[in-house]
């Protein structure tokens, strides 16, 4: 049989993993097959994937359902371009449908592959809206620090994760961040957005780009005010307002949206993952009525951008599907139950264990930060890794989730698959209180 570790150091290189790790200890798990919530590796260990993965398993493993539409659509009709308004059903009535359960005033999609593609995509978008109105000069983008944007040229520049610029720079100019609402507030954030703008220029911006709740910088809910205000400022200065919801789009918050928790509307917002659960690659901005009849009005020519893999018919397939299977079992009411379910039990967590910090969530997004003392929100030294060594007590214990150590905090991050019930939430809860207390008694 093959080593599949050696083959693996000598030829795979793992995106968003350290190279050094993976050359001395192999890769940490092989998956072999996923079902419901549970993965099982090579050795026949079994694990709650409490992560969906990526945030995008949303429907869970192992849906024969999902398997059989690709197959019948591939056998049918395997690839055809949406180039040069050549088109096929399967992207059109997928469009349809997420026009019809888009927030309103939603209506127009343009297909992508992924999360990175769609946010370059909708800050292209945006600087072509202002450029066909005669407006070269609104080309800047505002993004978040803690944001996480994706790794594509814009999409990277927009993250506001420095770690992520680590590698090769920045790489597209014109992008500032202001200060997230995390551990600030609604206040201090807003001023911060409204300081940038007043220092780039009103007239520089083309548009804001926000996620509903901050995922990759640490599950961060803002409160209930902080977007109502935001888009009131891009309101007054003429500034367009992208929602990233490549991690909350398709029921992850206990709404179809997040932005629906915050009644207000979005310009564009961006969407990937929980599109197809993560069975097929599919991304993808929705464009607002206004913007759309300005692009109809204006846009003369043909528009050049677009991926060859732009409405791909078996992924639209699957995408379509997936969102049957999402409302036919009224997922997304589950995962706000659940979620409320996972929350309580992070606040008994709280109450029971100091080092135990704030504990967050909205629908099945949720997280735990650690801290020394709770009192003044004092961190541990980095070099103790407490929130690595809590997901390496949860591994221990047959549960999969991940760590956010950017710039020193300790959280530990949840999104379980939409399916999950109550007894498994609380398996991972009676779990996840073992594998804390167990790194607490390291601690001393
Ligand atoms: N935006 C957000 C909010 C994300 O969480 C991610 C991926 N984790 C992306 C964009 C990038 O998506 P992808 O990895 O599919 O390119």
């Amino acid at each position: 049989m093959k080593n599949l570790v050696e083959l693996d150091k000598n030829h795979f290189i793992h995106p968003t993993s350290s190279i050094q790790q993976q050359q001395e200890y192999g890769p940490k798990i092989i998956v072999e097959k996923g079902d419901g919530i549970f993965l099982t590796d090579k050795e026949g260990n079994v694990f709650i994937d409490a992560m969906s993965s990526l945030w995008n398993v949303n429907v869970g493993h192992g849906r024969k359902e999902l398997a059989e539409v690709a197959k019948q659509q591939m056998e049918k009709l395997a690839f055809s371009s949406a180039f040069s308004t050549f088109s096929h059903e399967p992207a059109i009535l997928l469009a349809e449908k997420i026009a019809s359960i888009a927030p309103e005033g939603l209506n127009a999609i343009f297909f992508t592959s992924g999360g990175s593609e769609s946010n370059d995509t909708a800050i292209k978008i945006a600087r072509h809206y202002w450029r066909i109105q005669g407006d070269t000069q609104k080309k800047k983008i505002v993004a978040l620090k803690r944001g996480y944007h994706g790794v594509a040229a814009a999409s990277t520049s927009a993250t506001g994760i420095p770690e992520f610029w680590s590698m090769a720079g920045r790489l597209m100019e014109h992008v500032v961040h202001a200060e997230t609402h995390y551990m600030k507030g609604t206040q201090i954030a807003i001023q911060s957005l409204r300081e940038i703008i007043e220092q780039e220029g009103p007239e520089n911006i083309a548009a804001f780009i926000v996620e509903p709740v901050q995922g990759a910088g640490g599950v961060i809910v803002p409160s209930e005010d902080y977007l109502i205000e935001a888009r009131k400022v891009c309101n007054e200065y003429d500034i367009l307002m992208i929602v990233d919801e490549v991690i909350t789009g398709f029921g992850r918050t206990g709404k179809m949206f997040g932005i629906e928790h915050f009644n207000l509307q979005p310009d564009m917002i961006t969407f990937a993952k929980g599109i197809t659960s993560g069975y097929i690659q599919l991304g993808g901005v929705i464009i607002s009525d206004h913007i759309h009849e300005v692009l109809k009005e204006k846009s003369k020519g043909t528009l050049f951008h677009g991926y060859t893999y732009s409405g791909h018919p078996v992924a639209t397939a699957v995408g379509l599907k997936n969102l049957e299977i999402i409302e036919r079992e009224g997922l997304v009411e589950n995962a706000r139950v659940m979620g409320n379910r996972l929350l309580k039990g992070f606040q008994k967590l709280q109450e029971e264990i100091d080092i135990v910090g704030d504990v967050r969530g909205l629908g099945l997004l949720g997280a735990i930060e650690f801290v020394q003392d709770r009192s003044n929100h004092q961190r541990f030294a980095p070099e103790l890794q407490v929130a690595v060594k809590v997901i390496e007590a949860l591994h221990q214990r047959g549960i999969i989730c991940r760590p956010v150590t950017y710039e020193g905090v300790d959280i530990i991050c949840f999104a379980p698959p939409l399916i999950i019930n109550q007894y498994q939430v609380d398996t991972i809860l009676e779990r996840l209180q073992d594998a804390i207390l167990d790194v607490r008694k390291q601690l001393g």
